[in-house]
C-alpha cells in the first residue's frame, strides 16, 4: 500500500505525466512566460466551465480578494462582513486594505456563514459581505443574496475551497460557486481541487466593466504601458500554472467525484458513530470535498490525531483557532464566547486524507485505524 498523505499529488502527476511535461516544457520553449497565450485559453476554458463572462487570473488567492475588494472601492473604515471560521487569508486582506473584518457565526452542521447572522451584522457602514464555501460545500447564498440586495451591499464569494460545486436554488436553476456574487475568487494552490505546481489563483464576474478594472489592478493599475490610472500590484498567473491547469481543468469533475467517492466510504463507516458527526450534506449544495472533516464528542481529537499519525494514518485540525481569537485580528468588540458555534467546532473537529488517489485499501485503513481508536 502506498504511504497515506493527506493530499497525494505525486501519484495524480503520474497520471497526467506526460501531458504536463510535454505543456510546460513547451512553455518554456515558446518564451511566453507571462501573460502568454497559454494563460488566454485558460481563462477563457474556465469562464466557459463556470458559466462566467469574465475571469481575471492572478497569482494566489488571497491576491484575487483583495483585487477584489480594491476594485469595488472600499475605502478604510468600511465594513465587510465574513465568517469567524475560515482560512486567515479571508480576514487579512480585509485588514490589510484598512477595511473593518466584522465576524459572524457560522451554521452548526454545514460550517459555512450564517444568513441570519449577516443580517444581524449589517450597520450603515458596512458595504460588502464574502461567504466562504467552506471544505467544499456551498454557503447558503439565496437568503445572503437576498440581504445583500435588500441593503445594497456587495458580495465577494471565497470560493477556494469549493471550485466545481453547484448551489440549488430554490427554483431548481443551478449555478456554480462562485459565479453567484458581485464577485467571485478562488485559488490554485496545488493542493486545491483545482491545483497547479505552486501558486495560482483567479478573479470571476459577470460585470464587464469590473472585470476591466481587475485585470488593469492585477497589473500596477495600468492600461496603456507605463500609464497607472489607479493603485494596482502585481499579480500575474504564469504561463507554466496556466498550461498545468488546462491540463486539470478537464478533469475537475472527475477529480471531485472521486473525492466524493472517498467520502462515501469514510461516511459508511462511520455514519452512526456516537463519538463522530460525519460531515451534514446541505440541501441545496453539492460537496466537493476539499476536506473530510469529522465533528468529534467525547474525545480528545488530539489523541486521536496522535493514534492515527501510530498507524501512518495523518489527520489535521482545520481550523483550531477562529479568526475572533487570532492576535493578529483582536479587537476590543470580540472576545471569547461571542461566537459559540465556531469555537466549539474548533475544539471538535478533525479531517481524514481526501484527494484524487486515495484506494480502498488506504480507505479501508483510514476507517479502521478511526474506530479503533473508539474500541480500546
Ligand atoms: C487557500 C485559501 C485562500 C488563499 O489562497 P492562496 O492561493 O493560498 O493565497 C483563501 N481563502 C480560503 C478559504 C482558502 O482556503
Amino acid at each position: 500500500m502506498d504511504k497515506i498523505q493527506m493530499v497525494d499529488l505525486g501519484r495524480q502527476y503520474e497520471h497526467i505525466r506526460d501531458e504536463v511535461d510535454a505543456a510546460v516544457l513547451n512553455v518554456v520553449a515558446s518564451t511566453q512566460y507571462i501573460n502568454g497565450p497559454e494563460v488566454k485559453a485558460f481563462q477563457k476554458e474556465l469562464e466557459d466551465y463556470l458559466g462566467v463572462s469574465h475571469v481575471v487570473p492572478c497569482a494566489n488567492g488571497t491576491d484575487a480578494l483583495q483585487v477584489a475588494m480594491m476594485a469595488l472601492g472600499l475605502k478604510p473604515g468600511d465594513e465587510v462582513i465574513t465568517t469567524t471560521f475560515t482560512f486567515v487569508a479571508t480576514v487579512e486582506v480585509i485588514a490589510l486594505l484598512g477595511l473593518r473584518p466584522v465576524l459572524v457565526d457560522v451554521d452548526p452542521d454545514t460550517f459555512n456563514i450564517d444568513p441570519l447572522a449577516v443580517e444581524k451584522a449589517i450597520t450603515p457602514k458596512t458595504k460588502a459581505v464574502v461567504p466562504v464555501h467552506l471544505f467544499g460545500q456551498s454557503a447558503q447564498m439565496e437568503p445572503l443574496l437576498d440581504i445583500a440586495n435588500r441593503h445594497g451591499l456587495y458580495v465577494i464569494e471565497d470560493n477556494a475551497q469549493a471550485i466545481g460545486a453547484d448551489y440549488l436554488f430554490s427554483n431548481g436553476s443551478r449555478k456554480k460557486t462562485g459565479s453567484m456574487g458581485h464577485i467571485g475568487c478562488t485559488s490554485f494552490f496545488p493542493s486545491k481541487n483545482l491545483g497547479c505546481y505552486g501558486d495560482g489563483g483567479a478573479i470571476f464576474t459577470n460585470d464587464h466593466a469590473l472585470a476591466q478594472k481587475m485585470r488593469y489592478i492585477v497589473n500596477h493599475g495600468m492600461q496603456t504601458r507605463y500609464y497607472h490610472d489607479q493603485v494596482g500590484v502585481n499579480s500575474r498567473l504564469d504561463s507554466i500554472q496556466a498550461a498545468i491547469l488546462r491540463i486539470k481543468l478537464p478533469r475537475l469533475d472527475s477529480y471531485n467525484q472521486a473525492r466524493q467517492q472517498a467520502a462515501a466510504s469514510y461516511d459508511a463507516a462511520f455514519n452512526g458513530h456516537p463519538g463522530l458527526q460525519i460531515p451534514v450534506r446541505s440541501p441545496f449544495s453539492t460537496h466537493v470535498f476539499h476536506q473530510y472533516t469529522l465533528k468529534t464528542s467525547g474525545i480528545d481529537r488530539f489523541a486521536l490525531q496522535e493514534h492515527l499519525m501510530g498507524k501512518g494514518v495523518p489527520a489535521m485540525v482545520y481550523y483550531p483557532v477562529p479568526m475572533h481569537l487570532q492576535k493578529a485580528y483582536t479587537d476590543p468588540r470580540y472576545k471569547e464566547g461571542d461566537f459559540p458555534v465556531t469555537e466549539d467546532l474548533c475544539k471538535r473537529v478533525i479531517s481524514l486524507p481526501i484527494h484524487t488517489e486515495l484506494d480502498p485499501e488506504q480507505t479501508e485503513t483510514i476507517t479502521g485505524s478511526v474506530l479503533e481508536f473508539f474500541d480500546r
